[in-house]
């Protein structure tokens, strides 16, 4: 999560140092000629690599000081040595150009990668990125023109090359960066509804996700479903295992289910941690025999592999309890929750280890 906050916060910076570049040409024009072109230049490529950086950060590659070094050390020294020491504007703008060129490209690159892998950000990414690929066009005529020394120097006369090179820059800072941080603070709004409706040690639903996604799926599901079954899984005599083998072993059991379930259980069924060692799994359209076969499956393929993974434990066993009902509504799962409830209630009774299927004749 750090990682997109701190792309945002290269960003930021970057868009203040680019700011400064190209105020700096507008306010210090009786300042002397070299020492704006350095100011510019410098501004320039500080300003374009902490926007590169942001973006390494962004997709989750944050860079090492060597490449952030082989990044801007060579072309600054090169911007102010052709500023100062051999002043020569043709080769000043063929090295800063063709570095521009190929620091937007990689970061036009680096951005499309990363679409491709993520849908929701597409649509930004694609806009950047055409803005990108203009910025390209125009500054390789720019850079081709400045190395012939066919660029009019800023504030002598108007070249159409010139103005739209720094109209597109202009465009692509004032409307790429917030863009860029708009997508960034998406995805970190993203990541904390993920962690609100998640369980951090399992990554199933927790309660307040179940809530969500069953208000999102209730309206389709009432139309396309005709029942409802609820499953509720409690590990046994936890509390012992913990005092016994410690939390960590506790957690490794809790994990082992959360895995467990994710992959016995169908994308159209929905397993939520309900709290502590308990465990809620929502299924639609199975009737009951099958929902007590599923149960079944999932106790004893639980107790083999975590006997295969712990096996200075012993067994560990789990007890259920399942309702089912043929109406599908909000109010048709809470109540089924409840009497899963009720039926895993029996199951400890009747001496764990078992699953048990709530009656209508039990309350
Ligand atoms: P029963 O067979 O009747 O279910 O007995 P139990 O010991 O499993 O049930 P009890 O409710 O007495 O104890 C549940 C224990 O689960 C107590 C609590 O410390 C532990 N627990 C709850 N959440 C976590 C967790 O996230 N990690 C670990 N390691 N333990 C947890
Ligand atoms: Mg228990
Ligand atoms: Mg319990």
């Amino acid at each position: 999560m750090s990682q997109t906050i701190e792309g945002a916060r290269f960003w930021a910076i970057a868009l203040g140092i680019l700011s400064i570049a190209y105020l700096s040409q507008l306010t210090l024009q009786s300042a002397p000629r070299q020492l704006t072109v350095a100011i510019f230049n410098t501004c320039l490529v500080f300003g374009h690599a902490l926007w590169l950086i942001g973006a390494w950060h962004f997709v989750h590659t944050p860079p090492s000081t060597k490449k952030i070094l082989i990044l801007i050390a060579p072309v600054l020294v090169m911007s102010l040595f052709f500023t100062f020491i051999l002043p020569d504007r043709p080769s000043r703008l063929l090295v800063i150009g063709i570095w521009l060129l190929l620091v937007r490209a990689h970061y036009g690159w680096v951005l499309w990668q990363h679409a491709k892998h993520d849908k929701n950000e597409y649509i930004a990414v694609k806009i950047t990125v055409a803005v990108v690929l203009l910025e390209l066009v125009l500054t390789s005529i720019y850079t081709l023109y400045g190395a012939f020394g066919a660029l009019p120097s800023i504030g002598e006369q108007f070249s159409w090359v010139g103005g739209y090179t720094w109209l597109v820059a202009l465009i692509g800072i004032v409307a790429g960066i917030p863009l860029l941080m708009l997508l960034s603070a998406g995805r970190f709004v993203r990541k904390l509804e993920y962690a609100a409706h998640h369980d951090e040690l399992t990554d199933l639903l927790n309660r307040r996700g179940l809530s969500r996604y069953l208000g999102n799926i209730m309206p389709l599901s009432q139309r396309k479903c005709h029942s409802l079954s609820v499953i509720m899984i409690d590990v046994d005599h936890f509390k012992k295992i913990n005092d016994q083998f410690g939390h960590q072993t506790g957690d490794i059991i809790l994990t082992h289910i959360g895995n467990e379930l994710k992959a016995t259980m169908r994308a159209s069924d929905l397993v939520v941690r309900w709290g502590g060692e308990e465990f809620c799994i929502v299924l639609f359209d199975t009737p009951p025999a099958h929902t007590l076969q599923l149960s079944e499956k999932i106790r004893s393929s639980f107790s083999q592999s975590i006997e295969k993974i712990k096996p200075e434990i012993g067994e560990v066993t789990l007890s259920a309890g399942i309702a089912y009902t043929d109406s599908v509504s909000q109010q048709a799962f809470e109540a089924s929750q409840i009497h899963a409830d009720k039926a895993l209630y029996q199951a400890k009774n009747n001496g764990r280890n078992r699953s048990e299927v709530y009656h209508i004749e039990d309350t």
